[in-house]
């Protein structure tokens, strides 16, 4: 059957963070006729296996910490009845789906044409469809933005047994009961913030590294140092400097077994280790852009070398003209608001005119932060990055350790740390980097990211008056 035939101005492939965010714009800002073709689920990874669904359980692994903190307050409660997982997830499942249908909603509300079906460039100008029904539309577009986000990266294919039984970060939005004892492999976002999740529900947590720190990658040292040393404290087994070799299966239990090596040579390397009862083992150790076999190389559309990384320009321009990409496909700062303002500055740049020719998303200074337990936040340069930029005298660090009066009235056990960094650079004190590590840092950081991307420098923060009694007053009062 020969294929329907569609015509567009602007057609988004993928349905997540900054496909939608382009395609509403265009259409809702500047009447533009926008379509999006989505393969999967309307939202994209944020939405469906990544930052809404992981914010649900972490609010529900702070109310299982707070529960248990409690006490120390004078609350009588009872910590009898374990955490109902199986009756979390339906209503976490439910809540993503209600999301779903409200996305679908505004696309119709914007008048966006909304095609559910796999994508892949035929031309410069044509897209082919695979829908639903087994059909095909062939869709011919003037302009053409490519927001197909990633998947989850495969455990490394020598690890015997990994590549049948390992599960990613999209699975673990699956698991149907609480685990007893699991494994995570990986050092970064993921990795830890599964794992501080996992240990506030009291499930008996390892944590596999291939170096000595979690976080290494792009986070202040002592952000990352911090971390691995609170999550030793709380009883998460960190397993550092480790390999691993085979990944096993009981067939009655249903279980698993790890077989690694951990420790350096130089303190002695532990070979032949096994870890026995595992009810999962997560690989989370970065994530591939879905940018193969949709036709880019084809249509000539080029790559950063030795990646599945598109090379787009400050603007998101490929080096195809008309071709377009954004979000975590071009591999720079792959989070939900970057995808989504690059989606919607691109809007602006295409069809807002004269006036708006120059509009894209400024990549300096992007605040992020890790739901890890405590939450850290950060923004700018890491004092290592700093020094090298600016030369170590011409840099100067304030820090700040200390214990959250949520604490006060705990025993030493329960006693998670605070610490705060200020980079500074310049005779003027330009704050370039700021690093939290501690208790409501994911909140705290948004307000600190204006000053920062404002230009302030330490004088300014110390002209703000602290807010008593607050952790993040430590912000402004460091000598
Ligand atoms: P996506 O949101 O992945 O959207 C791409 C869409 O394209 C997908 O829906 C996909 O199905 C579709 N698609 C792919 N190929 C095709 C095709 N050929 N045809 C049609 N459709 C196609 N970021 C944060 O800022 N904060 C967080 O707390 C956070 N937590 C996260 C937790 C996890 C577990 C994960 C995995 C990620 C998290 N992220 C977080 C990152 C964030 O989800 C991504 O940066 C963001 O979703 C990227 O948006 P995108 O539009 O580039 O891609
Ligand atoms: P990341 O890139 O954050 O971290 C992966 C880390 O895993 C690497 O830095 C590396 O650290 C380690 N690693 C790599 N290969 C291996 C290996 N073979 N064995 C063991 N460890 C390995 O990836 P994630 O998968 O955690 O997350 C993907 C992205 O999603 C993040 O970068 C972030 O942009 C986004 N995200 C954002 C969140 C948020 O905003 N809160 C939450 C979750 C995800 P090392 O070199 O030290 O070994």
């Amino acid at each position: 059957m020969a294929p329907i035939t569609k015509e567009t101005d602007f057609l988004v492939i993928g349905g997540g963070s900054g496909g939608l965010g382009a395609a509403r714009m265009a259409a809702s800002q500047f009447g533009v006729k926008a379509m999006i073709v989505e393969a999967q689920r309307l939202g994209g990874t944020c939405v469906n296996v990544g930052c809404v669904p992981k914010k649900v359980t972490f609010n529900a692994a702070t109310i299982a910490e707070t529960i248990h903190q409690a006490r120390d307050y004078g609350f009588s409660l009872q910590e009898t009845a374990p955490f109902d997982w199986p009756t979390f997830k339906k209503k976490r499942d439910a809540y993503i789906e209600r999301l779903n249908g409200i996305y679908e909603r505004n696309l119709n509300k914007d008048s966006v044409e909304y095609l559910h079906g796999w994508a892949k460039l035929k031309s410069r100008s044509e897209v082919e469809v695979s829908l639903d029904d087994g059909t095909t539309a062939l869709v011919r577009a003037k302009k053409i933005l490519v927001a197909v986000g990633g998947k989850p990266s495969p455990p490394p294919a020598d690890i015997e047994g990994a590549s049948e039984y390992a599960m990613n970060s999209d699975d673990f939005f699956d698991i149907e009961k609480l685990p007893e004892r699991v494994a995570i492999v990986g050092a970064g976002y993921i990795a830890v913030e599964f794992a501080g999740m996992f240990k506030s529900f009291g499930v008996d947590v390892h944590l596999f590294l291939r170096y000595d720190n979690a976080l290494r990658k792009g986070f202040d040292p002592m952000i990352s140092e911090s971390l691995t040393k609170e999550y030793e404290r709380i009883g998460i087994k960190v397993h550092r400097f480790s390999e691993q070799q085979k990944l096993a299966k009981d067939e009655k239990t249903g279980k698993f077994t790890l077989h690694f090596s951990e420790g350096t040579a130089e303190e002695g390397k532990k070979e032949g280790q096994v870890l026995e009862g595992i009810d999962h083992v997560i690989w989370a150790i970065g994530r591939t852009a879905l940018t193969r076999d949709i036709g880019l190389e084809e249509v000539g559309v080029e790559f950063i070398d030795g990646t599945d990384y598109i090379k787009a320009d400050d603007f998101q321009n490929t080096n195809v003209r008309d071709i377009y990409a954004l979000g975590d496909v071009v591999g720079k700062a792959e989070l939900t608001p970057v995808a989504i303002a690059a989606g919607r500055k691109l809007a602006y740049r295409l069809f807002g005119g004269e006036k708006f020719k120059d509009t894209r998303l400024d990549y300096e200074n992007i605040p992020s932060v890790v739901f890890s337990h405590p939450t850290i936040g950060s923004i700018g340069m890491s004092q290592p990055e700093a020094e090298e930029k600016y030369g170590k005298e011409n840099v100067k660090i304030y820090q700040s350790s200390f214990v959250n009066m949520w604490y006060a009235m705990m025993t030493s056990e329960d006693k998670a740390p605070t610490k705060y960094k200020l980079v500074c650079a310049g005779p003027e004190e330009k704050v370039v980097g700021l690093h939290i590590f501690g208790m409501g840092s994911d909140e705290i950081l948004q307000g600190f990211g204006v000053a920062i991307k404002m230009g302030a420098t330490k004088k300014d923060f110390d002209s703000c008056v602290a807010i008593h009694p607050t952790a993040s007053e430590e912000l402004v009062t460091m000598r």
